[in-house]
């Protein structure tokens, strides 16, 4: 999980809804989204929050641009439950799959759906206070990543730190195969990558760099993995 920042101010229109009540919050998020008005309040806030998030999904950190998973707009913390978060900025970002049935489940991938549309967070069975956001300062150093590509808890962490850890994880599905396996596939190609560049420092060096710059605004997948290995604590 990559730290995320959101500008300072809500972008124009949302900042408009805000001064309004909620009284039902899944409706008046529906209604937000509705029409042609909703359309270009849509397109203001994806926006907006793709150049925050150098267009990474706000959990998995995949490209945002896959084609394949597209995207949608996500409350961290429910609506439902906490109806004044409905519109709140700082409560919004990008996850990845647009409506959860992008990647069908499969023998060998039994439940590949991950983030925002995974069973236990758009069904609001999480522990709030457990859940690690990206909008945390410090969510990174939460997370490590095995050479096989499974994300578990920071050896660092204290048992509480610990528990938050792997809590965000079962809620986000992060650990799915289909995950795995592309974080895995990341860290082979990397590792040989930095192998053969181990007797040009100066090459590695200059690989590095460009690999966690973004281009364009935008960076590549799995971006605090392919951080853990080439620039280790
Ligand atoms: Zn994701």
């Amino acid at each position: 999980m990559k730290y995320f920042s959101h500008e300072d101010q809500a972008p124009l229109l949302l900042g408009k809804r805000q001064l309004k009540p909620v009284d039902n919050p899944g409706g008046a998020w529906r209604n937000y989204k509705k029409g042609e008005r909703g359309r270009g309040r849509v397109h203001e806030l994806t926006t907006n929050l793709l150049v925050c998030q150098k267009s990474l999904c706000a959990y998995c950190e995949i490209s945002l641009l896959h084609p394949q998973l597209g995207f949608h707009i996500e409350h961290i913390l429910s609506k439902s439950l906490n109806p004044e978060l409905t519109f709140e900025y700082k409560n919004l970002m990008l996850s990845c799959f647009k409506g959860g049935g992008e990647v069908p489940a499969s023998e060998e991938d039994p439940y590949p759906v991950s983030c925002g549309h995974a069973l236990l967070k758009s069904s609001n069975e999480f522990d709030e206070a457990l859940f690690i956001r990206p909008t945390e300062a410090d969510c990174e150093r939460y997370f490590f990543y095995e050479l096989d590509g499974e994300i578990v808890p920071h050896d660092n962490l204290n048992a509480q730190e610990s528990e938050r850890a792997q809590h965000t994880i079962d809620v986000l599905n992060l650990n799915c195969r289909r995950l795995k396996r592309l974080r895995g596939d990341v860290i082979d190609q990397l590792s040989r990558l930095s192998a053969e560049l181990v007797k040009q420092p100066e090459q590695l060096q200059f690989f590095i760099q460009q690999e966690l710059s973004a281009r364009e605004g935008a960076l590549v997948s799995f971006w605090t993995t392919r951080k853990q290995l080439l620039i280790p604590d």
